[in-house]
């Protein structure tokens, strides 16, 4: 989940690196480092904190090199401190290492290192990798011993690492190996730039090597070669990267995560991108799904983790209507472990924006074992998902940086809405009034979101009232419950106040029990015909005291409910674009009035590689 930052060249690296870091932090901020080589020795400082800790560092100035690795690091083994930041040197301090991943067998391996002489000073996994290579350097006899001896300490690693190695003895060069973890070394002239993230060197070039499992890479200034698992040398061509460097700017906003709110109406309209065509189906040449294979379809799965997987359950209702194929949506780290009842007959749609979470990949990986075909949706071009499913599609967002996703989770919904369409159009169902209509209402969508985000008074005075809170209820029905939902994760992630969401009936059958004066319930509406069930619930919470905000696209009576935020009205089945926006924001600013650092909240990482 961590970031690594990689350079070599002419200039000095500790800036460079620095500064990718800095880009990388939203992977991971407990703790960061980083190592250059001078004089033929490996020169070090890590901190526990942010990056911007380490860049005050006065040590920092002592790094002159024009080789370095980096890292800014979310624990997985051992506490955050200054000890258990990366890089870690070996023993003899002629190795250092940056990772990212895990290494499940890293107590064995410490055990026979230890008995081999090495001594450990961290309690990471991490701390073996650089002393194996040490251990395997030592025994080395051929010409090129860095190169083996990460080879042969590879060959012990079980789990999942991307990992940047310097070497004392070789102090031009930089090896980096991949598997279940991200890596991509950029190129241009005479320096080459190692990253986690493509955002992290998009600045110095365009031209991108993403590395595939099991590549190893051996990078000097002016040349990389590739190896496969066989060290043998391999041919890969660079990709021109077309995002532009300013995207992963805050530009004139105070938090990313503001700026990706406010970039939804451009978002969205880069997701429908040229799908839609007039009087005509919606263009999925991307993808080869037919008629006859989806009218075999028994049941379509969604799975995803976190706010990808609400994106799903937003799309449950779309897909069935639709294409009255029935859909399970199901959160990946408990899919991939719990035996579905899948087969060819099965298509599997997995959902990850940063295309690396870990248990998507391995939910998406079982159902293939099962013969069921698979569709990636993702953000990041050429992410480990996308080489894994059937066929990609891409959200086309931009990069988003914000720990807590927005603008992905629209995109999302988007394409997803899209795919819907596709289908029923593939299968040539008697829809098109309501296709047509929902094509129509998609196109409308960014304007709608546009004026949300102009009228963001009552939101702002809301956040004064609740941030002092301890526990929030949100409640909808039917698809304004995947809402509910996603709105109770953003709050729970930025404003650390507890927070829970239920389906409005559900209130009565115990969580009504919890409502008493002055507690807090947002209710959301947006779909005429539950309109009066659900006003009857909120004032059942009224009854007991609460205070409301209600989200709505409907008439409601202010005397009853004196706190409504009214958004524009838009098609039933697709209103969670449009719903989410005012409580992504109602999240923003409760975070704030906290002063909490809302694009990096405490404990979490963007992607997450990790199981
Ligand atoms: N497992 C390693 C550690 O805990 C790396 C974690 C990361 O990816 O940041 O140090």
């Amino acid at each position: 989940m961590c970031g690594i930052v990689g350079y070599i060249g002419k200039s000095k690296a500790s800036p460079i690196l620095i500064k990718g870091l800095s880009k990388l932090e939203y992977r991971g901020y407990d703790s960061a480092g980083i190592a250059t080589i001078e004089d033929d020795k490996i020169c070090h400082i890590k901190n526990k904190g942010r990056v911007k800790e380490l860049e005050n560092s006065n040590k920092l100035e002592n790094l002159k090199g024009t080789i370095g690795i980096a890292h800014t690091r979310w624990a997985t083994h051992g506490k955050p401190s200054s000890i258990n930041a990366h890089p870690h040197l070996d023993s003899h301090e002629n190795f250092a290492v940056v990772h990212n991943g895990i290494i499940e067998n890293y107590r064995e391996l410490r055990e026979f290192l230890i008995n081999a002489g090495y001594t450990f000073n961290s309690e990471t996994d991490s701390e073996i990798i650089p002393n194996l290579i040490d251990y395997y350097y030592s025994k080395e006899t051929s010409n090129d011993k860095f190169l083996n001896a990460v080879h042969n300490a590879e060959k012990d690693l079980k789990g999942s690492y991307a990992l940047a190695i310097l070497s004392k003895f070789d102090p031009n060069k930089i090896i980096v190996i991949k598997k279940d973890s991200p890596l991509v070394i950029g190129t241009k002239d005479n320096e080459k730039y190692i990253a986690s993230d493509i955002n992290a060197i998009l600045e110095y070039t365009n031209d991108i090597f993403i590395l595939k499992d099991g590549d190893l890479a051996y990078i000097s200034e002016n040349k990389i070669d590739f190896y496969n698992n066989n060290l043998n040398l391999v041919n890969r061509t660079p990709e021109k990267i077309t995002w532009d460097a300013k995207a992963s700017d805050k530009g004139d906003f105070e938090d990313f995560m503001l700026k990706e709110i406010y970039e939804q109406p451009v978002s969205i309209r880069e997701t429908i991108g040229t799908r839609i065509v007039p009087n005509k189906p919606c263009d999925f040449s991307d993808i080869n799904i037919t008629k006859k294979y989806l009218s075999d379809i028994s049941r379509i799965y969604i799975i995803a983790c976190g706010t990808a997987m609400h994106a799903g359950i937003s799309v449950k209702p779309i897909f069935e209507r639709l294409t009255n194929i029935p859909v399970e949506v199901d959160i990946a780290s408990e899919f991939r472990y719990r035996d579905p009842l899948i087969d060819e007959h099965t298509l599997i749609i997995c959902i990850s924006q940063s295309g690396e979470t870990a248990d998507t990949i391995a939910a998406l990986k079982n159902a293939k074992t099962c013969g069921s075909k698979t569709i990636a949706i993702s953000n990041v071009i050429g992410s480990s998902i996308t080489r894994e499913a059937d066929f990609t599609l891409y959200t086309h967002a931009g990069p988003e940086i914000a720990v807590a996703s927005t603008k992905a989770y629209t995109a999302q919904i988007t394409l997803l809405v899209l795919l819907a369409i596709h289908f029923a159009e593939v299968l040539e169902l008697p829809k098109n009034e309501i296709i047509n209509n929902l094509k129509e209402e998609l196109l409308e969508i960014p304007s709608k979101i546009s004026i949300i985000l102009e009228n963001t008074d009552i939101i702002k005075k809301f956040a004064k009232k609740i941030h002092k809170e301890t526990d929030i209820f949100f409640v909808g029905r039917g698809i304004d419950y995947a809402t509910a939902m996603e709105s109770s994760l953003k709050l729970k992630e930025i404003s650390y106040i507890h927070s829970d969401s239920y389906q409005s009936g559900e209130l009565k059958h115990g969580p009504i029990a919890l409502i008493e004066d002055d507690v807090t319930v947002i209710g959301i509406i947006t779909d005429r015909r539950l309109i009066d069930k659900s006003i009857s619930n909120l004032q059942e919470v009224i009854s007991r005291g609460a205070k409301t905000l209600i989200v709505t696209n409907q008439e409601i009576d202010t005397k009853l409910f004196p706190n409504v935020f009214s958004i524009p009205k838009v098609h039933p089945l697709i209103s969670p674009l449009v719903s989410i926006v005012p409580l992504q924001l109602l999240s923003y600013y409760v975070a704030k009035e906290k002063n909490l650092d809302v694009d990096k909240p405490r404990n979490l990482a963007k992607s997450v590689t990790v199981e």
